[in-house]
């Protein structure tokens, strides 16, 4: 099986959600600096039009797949190579998803790398930081994540922007820390654009992740989608549904990601 792939120019690793998790405290371990980006389809769409973020996607330790779109993209490149096929096999995302499964292992999301990890890093000296996110809701994601792994060493938590007024602010906390692990929920692209250009400020930081809207959910801000309907890449259908003013960022994963994937074969 491969292990990478190019989508939209864009690197992917092909590895498990466990294989993430271990890397991740690999790194830990070895002490190796870097940050792991989780890009979805809107994300991919965003690097035609922003190169700094395409370089920033294609400088990561890792980019794993936050998306059945991105499955079905890296299996219509890989393994079909026709406009027709990929059209006629788009219905299956939703009907046989694990199709998908075969160039890409699958789908990993910012919000299950947040609770892994955690879970892991539960009975671990290695500290965590939660960055970003509305009023209040990183520090209930701690109360939260602390509730499941009581022995968790979260040692710190801060709302702030990545606007550069808060900048000074924000590594200044994170250096007083100490932290080994930093989850970012400033949303894409900005949250791994920020990683990018302050990871080498932040001096005991080894791995970053931006992680979207990973603390709402956690928190309990934003409902998650029934479990079936995230296998089925249905996902999208509920947060319709839940935040209808996000129908254009839906509209642009679910159409126009797959036009511009088909256009591309
Ligand atoms: N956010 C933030 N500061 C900002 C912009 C966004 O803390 O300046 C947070 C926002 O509150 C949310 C997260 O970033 O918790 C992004 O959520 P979104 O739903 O956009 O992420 P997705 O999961 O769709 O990538």
């Amino acid at each position: 099986m491969q292990t990478e792939i190019k989508i939209m120019n864009v690197r992917f690793n092909n590895v498990s959600q466990t294989e993430t998790i271990d890397f991740i405290f690999n790194n830990l371990q070895t002490g190796k600096k870097g940050y792991i980006c989780t890009p979805n389809p809107e994300m991919l769409l965003e690097t035609q039009k922003n190169e700094a973020f395409l370089k920033v996607l294609n400088g990561s330790l890792l980019n794993i797949p936050d998306g059945i779109g991105i499955l079905w993209a890296a299996y219509n490149i890989e393994k079909q190579n026709s406009k027709l096929k990929a059209l006629l096999n788009l219905p299956l995302i939703a009907l046989y998803p694990d199709k998908f499964k075969t160039v890409l292992k699958e789908r990993v999301t910012g919000t299950d790398l947040l609770q892994k990890i955690c879970e892991k890093a539960n009975q671990t000296p290695y500290k965590v930081f939660l960055l970003g996110a509305g009023t209040g809701i990183a520090e209930i994601t701690k109360e939260k994540l602390i509730q499941h792994s009581p022995a968790l060493n979260i040692v710190g938590t801060y709302e702030g922007s990545p606007d550069e007024k808060d900048k000074e602010e924000i590594i200044n906390s994170i250096n007083n820390s100490q932290t080994d692990l930093l989850f970012v929920a400033f949303g894409a692209p900005k949250q791994e654009i920020w990683i990018a250009e302050n990871l080498p400020l932040l001096k005991t930081v080894k791995i970053a992740i931006g992680v979207g809207g990973a603390f709402d959910f956690v928190s309990g801000k934003t409902q998650r989608a029934p479990d079936w309907m995230r296998q089925t890449g249905l996902e999208w259908f509920y947060r319709l549904i839940q935040e209808p003013s996000r129908w254009k960022r839906i509209y642009n994963a679910t159409i126009r990601f797959p036009i511009e994937i088909i256009k591309s074969l």
